[in-house]
């Protein structure tokens, strides 16, 4: 296919585009009328698209292409597996080398008793899976009643009906019937936008305090889990004042509700860690992955969950799967991407070099006029656009409208940096390097001079 169109100009490829791609989370009918920017190819943490222009892609892909672009290796593992075995499920008394590999390298790499993986082929996916898991899981020890799930309101968990319900966008819940039955929303750890009067540690303290009353209040034989991301990626990079973790960890513990930490973007060296888990000394019973599995070169997911998760499991046939469970080409790719993130050691290179690079540069960013402030952990950073950063105060246009100007003028310069709300964030490969840093600050600050001027323009500073 890409042989048909690859040679058609620009504007054909988007009118075919428009005419007949649906893409997700997009108003496709005001997308047709700008015509989608064509991305052509990728190389490290560049992308090119079909008129040559050479874009810094600070959001790795979807957060996932964390050793980035143009790793022929993968390439090669991907085309010797299609041809040795394409496909094989392991539903039915069957496995395969690949999968067998993958599953116990993540066993290595997964914190604690964390040894037992069931794949999927997306975060999504897993996310169903981890619902029907942990219900199941209290079920076999005779808790069916234990089935309700606390999540986080602007948590981000998947798409599917099962996830998407877990996940706490009200705009996702407004469409298409969101959410099931069960699953109980307590307020975000974003001191930024709710603290209010309160000091973050006391913020963070009182926001973990909602997942205890939570329980009392649901009762404690009806809670099964709580699931969180370590670090709140798609609600806008969230970062948790300090206090708020050791509270969570501490009522999970105290109630005995499964932890479900949501690794699919902190997951795989995002955070300086392997694991979001570990950099912030959560212990979870079960961890989503996705995304940095493959480095996004190949579809898969998964949840990773504890020994003695896996052997109530194991006392019963459990009535799940996916086709592409532990796809062999996927898996392949998998292992042969982590392969590379330790023999290259691109989680010590986040933690020692690009990490403290970028963290010092970002936060520098507040010295803009429009930065409140700045977040980062590890490779995953937000900065928040405000009129007055004493206050605290939103814009008087409706939220997203300044972040979206300021997206289209990242866009406009090369720079690809995502806006959610009023904020703007940035999740580059992790094998980014200081030059390549130094790139991307001058882009956005030239960015966001742009987007200044605008809004002054416009009246809305
Ligand atoms: N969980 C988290 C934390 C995510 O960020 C995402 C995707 N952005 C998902 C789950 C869903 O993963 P997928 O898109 O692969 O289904």
């Amino acid at each position: 296919m890409s042989s048909i169109t690859n040679h058609l100009p620009t504007a054909e490829l988007q009118a075919l585009d428009a005419a007949h791609h649906m893409h997700p989370f997009t108003a496709n009918g005001g997308l047709a009328q700008k015509g989608a920017r064509v991305i052509t190819s990728g190389n490290g943490v560049m992308l090119t698209d079909s008129e040559g222009a050479q874009i810094l892609d600070a959001m790795a892909g979807l957060w996932c292409v964390n050793i980035g672009y143009g790793r022929e290796e993968l390439a090669d593992v991907a085309a010797r597996q299609m041809r040795e075995l394409p496909f094989y499920n392991t539903f039915f008394q069957t496995t395969h080398t690949p999968v067998i590999a993958l599953a116990a390298k993540l066993a290595e790499l997964a914190p604690g008793d964390l040894n037992n993986v069931f794949f999927a082929g997306s975060g999504s996916e897993a996310n169903d899976t981890n619902i029907r898991m942990v219900r199941h899981y209290w079920a076999m020890q005779g808790k069916p009643q234990k089935s309700v799930i606390i999540s986080r309101k602007n948590a981000y968990h998947g798409s599917t009906v099962g996830s998407g319900s877990l996940g706490g966008m009200s705009g996702m819940h407004a469409q298409g019937g969101l959410p099931i039955p069960d699953i109980h929303h307590i307020n975000q750890p974003n001191w930024w936008s709710e603290g209010g009067e309160m000091s973050p540690e006391d913020f963070g303290r009182a926001r973990a305090q909602e997942l205890e009353q939570a329980i009392l209040d649901l009762g404690e034989d009806r809670v099964a889990a709580f699931i969180a991301e370590p670090v709140q990626g798609a609600g806008g990079v969230i970062v948790a004042p300090d206090s708020y973790w050791p509270e969570i960890q501490r009522i999970c513990d105290k109630y005995e509700i499964l932890l479900i930490a949501d690794e699919v973007i902190c997951g795989f060296g995002r955070t300086g860690e392997w694991f979001g888990s570990q950099t912030l000394n959560i212990r979870p019973d079960v961890m989503t992955i996705a995304k940095g599995l493959s480095s996004g070169y190949a579809p898969i997911g998964g949840s990773i969950v504890s020994d003695e998760i896996a052997s109530v499991i194991a006392q019963d046939e459990f009535n799940h799967g996916y086709t592409y469970s532990g796809h062999p080409v996927a898996s392949a790719v998998a292992l042969e991407n982590l392969r590379i993130l330790e023999e290259e050691d691109i989680v010590g290179h986040v933690r020692n070099i690009a990490a403290p690079y970028l963290q010092e540069k970002w936060q520098a960013l507040t010295e803009h006029p429009l930065v409140g402030e700045a977040k980062m952990v590890g490779l995953m950073g937000s900065i928040a656009l405000t009129p007055d950063k004493s206050a605290r105060v939103p814009f008087k246009a409706e939220a997203g409208t300044v972040g979206y100007i300021c997206r289209e003028r990242c866009f406009a310069n090369n720079l690809i940096m995502r806006h959610v709300g009023d904020r703007m964030i940035v999740s580059p490969p992790l094998v980014i390097q200081p030059d390549e840093i130094d790139l991307l600050i001058e882009r956005a600050w030239k960015s966001l001079d742009e987007c200044h001027s605008e809004l002054r323009k416009e009246g809305l500073v």
